[in-house]
């Protein structure tokens, strides 16, 4: 699994950070930030739930990578 995100389409709601804390961060701005974008295992189902959650798409899982 690879993840990446788009600060520029971010709109710091703040909810990927709320539910894989381990994976994304927010920037002094707020916008996302990934801090780890090849999670360990434990954390993928969080990871996906984020990115299912985004109100703004700005979260991409790879899970081929
Ligand atoms: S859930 Fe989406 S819009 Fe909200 S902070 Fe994370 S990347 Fe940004």
């Amino acid at each position: 699994m690879r993840v990446t995100a788009n600060s520029a389409t971010c709109t710091v709601s703040s909810l990927c950070v709320y539910r894989a804390p381990d994976v994304f961060d927010q920037d002094d701005e707020g916008h996302v930030v990934v801090l780890d974008p090849e999670p360990p295992d434990a954390s993928r189902a969080a990871v996906r739930d984020a990115a299912r959650s985004c109100p703004t798409r700005s979260i991409h899982v790879d899970e081929e990578a």
